[in-house]
């Protein structure tokens, strides 16, 4: 990890010095609901860095409590994104693992007086609970005796009553300004098949009853979540010190990531998904760690900006410009940098023999020559990008091609346009350009200065490609999670339809490049042998300040 100090590197630094713990060991307790995004990661990689910085371990406990919304589908899902990020889990464990050892837990409480069991409904609850400014109310069957309860709860363990129709609740204070602490319900009632206990349970226990528990079964020090569970602490104390557990873990809260111009929660992704907005769940305009990864976002630069976000007790967004600035210093030295026409003009070199085709060396990279060199190939006809050419010189500012101008092409020669040829609609069909033979890379020709240097590919050796830009999916940087299904960005997605160099005929989904002058690329998970398909993950432009 960085050696960047953050408030819990100094809590654990404390606790292990003083003696509170003899080893950091965290975890990571994400729900099997949906798939994680990029403020999971914030979670992973502060649990994982900080136990391994201290020596420490990371455990991954799937959060199973509330079998309705779960689904094994997202648990083989998020081991493979924690994979991916890098990282392995001391163990994977279930939080329905527990789920015996729980149970007990909640009888002992029974046994103490400090659970009860409540007929009210959910309707009930929720008016006996009160509001911020207003105390609850007892429930009518908070004083049960202990020997009731018992037989109650057991009852709802073995199925005698419909779902939700009781509950198992803490005996706490309900006139506590804290609303978690107004006899929260800790068990409920729900008939439904669990995806890893199956039919053995049909009562279940909630989260800030279970999570608590689990914590301390499994030795857990420092339980990290995000900030919304500042006001569960107190609950989650509660439960550590009336269930006579051994180990006793402490809960610690940091703020959540958010990241300006897309929606985070995983409640909005799915819907995003369900709507047909998105493709999926890894579409590459998705904050989602497998669209992310599609996009080709590389598991360093997400790294990286996590880190280089630091971790503050107040949720903050981010802008998304500092993700892009990460994934171009990762790819900078590591990739091949290729020539690709995303917006193909065809240029004809008419003083070039037809027929003749002339190979040319090239660099691969520029700034790291270990990347090597390749062959590219020269001819009579040749691509350009669209935007590499107009007309008519408009100022002094135009460094690229016009009519009665002279270019560099990268890697071959100087070229000049002579005549442009239109289509029937006024659209320019082709060019006319001459080269001339003298100006030959690495020939050192000096004699006259070109007008800009533009890149293109060979129509001899030219692989046809499909190239996907992407953008933002919400147009506004701030995303309000009640209207940002009329906030979608109806363009978020362009395809263009173009030429690669031969070099990049053999890209395997995942790889990875750098298209001179345009950005960087992601060979895309549908792309085959004889279809290739480029996402571009970020342009070349940064407005990272
Ligand atoms: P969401 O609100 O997006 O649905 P969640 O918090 O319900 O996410 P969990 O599966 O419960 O998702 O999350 C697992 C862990 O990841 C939790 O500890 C949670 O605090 C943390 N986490 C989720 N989103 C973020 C975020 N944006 N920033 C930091 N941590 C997060
Ligand atoms: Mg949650």
């Amino acid at each position: 990890m960085h050696e960047t100090s953050n408030f819990i590197k100094t809590i654990m630094k404390n606790d292990l010095e003083n003696g509170v713990v003899d080893k950091i060991v965290t975890r990571f307790p994400p729900e099997p609901n949906a798939y994680l995004h990029i403020g999971h990661a914030r979670a992973i990689i502060t649990n994982f860095e900080l136990a391994k910085y201290f020596g420490g371990v990371t455990n991954l406990r799937f959060d199973d409590t509330n079998p309705t919304q779960e689904d094994v589908e997202f648990v083989d899902a998020i081991q493979k994104d924690i994979e991916w990020l890098g990282y392995k889990p001391n163990i994977v464990v279930y939080g329905s693992s527990y789920f015996d050892a729980t149970y007990e837990k909640a009888e002992l409480l029974i046994k103490k007086g400090l659970a009860f069991v409540c007929d009210l409904t959910q309707e009930e609850l929720s008016e006996y609970r009160g509001t911020t400014t207003t105390p609850g109310k007892e429930s009518p069957y908070r004083n049960r005796s202990i020997e009731e309860n018992l037989r109650l709860f057991r009852e709802m363990r073995d199925g005698k009553y419909p779902s939700y129709s009781k509950t198992l609740r803490a005996k706490i204070d309900m006139a506590s300004p804290n609303i978690n602490m107004r006899d929260p319900v800790i068990y409920r009632i729900i008939h439904v098949t669990h995806h890893q206990t199956k039919d053995k349970w049909c009562i279940y226990p909630m989260y800030d009853f279970a999570h608590p528990l689990q914590d301390a079964f499994e030795g857990i020090t420092h339980s990290l979540c995000s900030l919304e569970y500042e006001d569960h602490r107190p609950l989650y104390d509660w439960v550590v010190e009336h269930t006579e557990v051994e180990h006793r873990p402490r809960q610690i809260e940091f703020g959540r990531l958010g990241i300006t111009n897309t929606i985070m929660s995983k409640r909005y992704l799915k819907k995003l998904v369900e709507e047909g907005i998105v493709k999926g769940f890894d579409d590459p305009r998705m904050p989602t760690l497998v669209g992310l990864k599609r996009r080709g976002f590389t598991p360093s630069a997400i790294k990286e900006f996590i880190l280089s976000t630091g971790l503050s007790k107040i949720n903050s967004s981010v802008d998304y410009s500092m993700l892009e600035h990460f994934l171009r210093e990762d790819l900078k030295l590591k990739v091949p940098r290729y020539m690709a026409v995303v917006k193909p003009l065809k240029v004809v070199i008419t003083n070039y023999p037809e027929g003749q085709v002339e190979e040319l060396e090239a660099i691969n990279n520029t700034e790291n020559p270990e990347l090597g060199n390749r062959t590219i190939t020269f001819s009579r006809n040749i691509y350009i990008d669209q935007e590499d050419f107009v007309p008519e010189k408009p100022n002094k500012h135009w460094k690229r091609l016009a009519k009665d101008v002279e270019v560099r092409l990268m890697h071959a020669y100087f070229i000049k346009c002579n005549d442009i040829i239109y289509n029937e609609d006024g659209s320019i069909k082709e060019i006319y350009c001459t080269y001339d033979p003298e100006t030959k890379s690495g020939s050192g020709f000096d004699k006259r200065k070109p007008n800009g240097t533009i890149h293109f590919v060979d129509a001899s050796s030219a692989v046809p490609a499909t190239f996907n830009h992407l953008d933002f999916l919400i147009l506004d940087q701030y995303v309000s999670s009640e209207n940002f299904m009329e906030r979608i960005n109806p363009n978020s997605w362009t395809v263009y339809q173009g030429f690669v160099e031969k070099a990049l005929a053999t890209a395997k989904p995942g790889e990875k490049f750098q298209f001179i002058r345009d950005g960087y690329y992601n060979t895309d998970d549908d792309a085959k042998e004889t279809e290739l398909i480029f996402n571009r993950i970020v342009s070349l432009k940064s407005s990272f300040k």
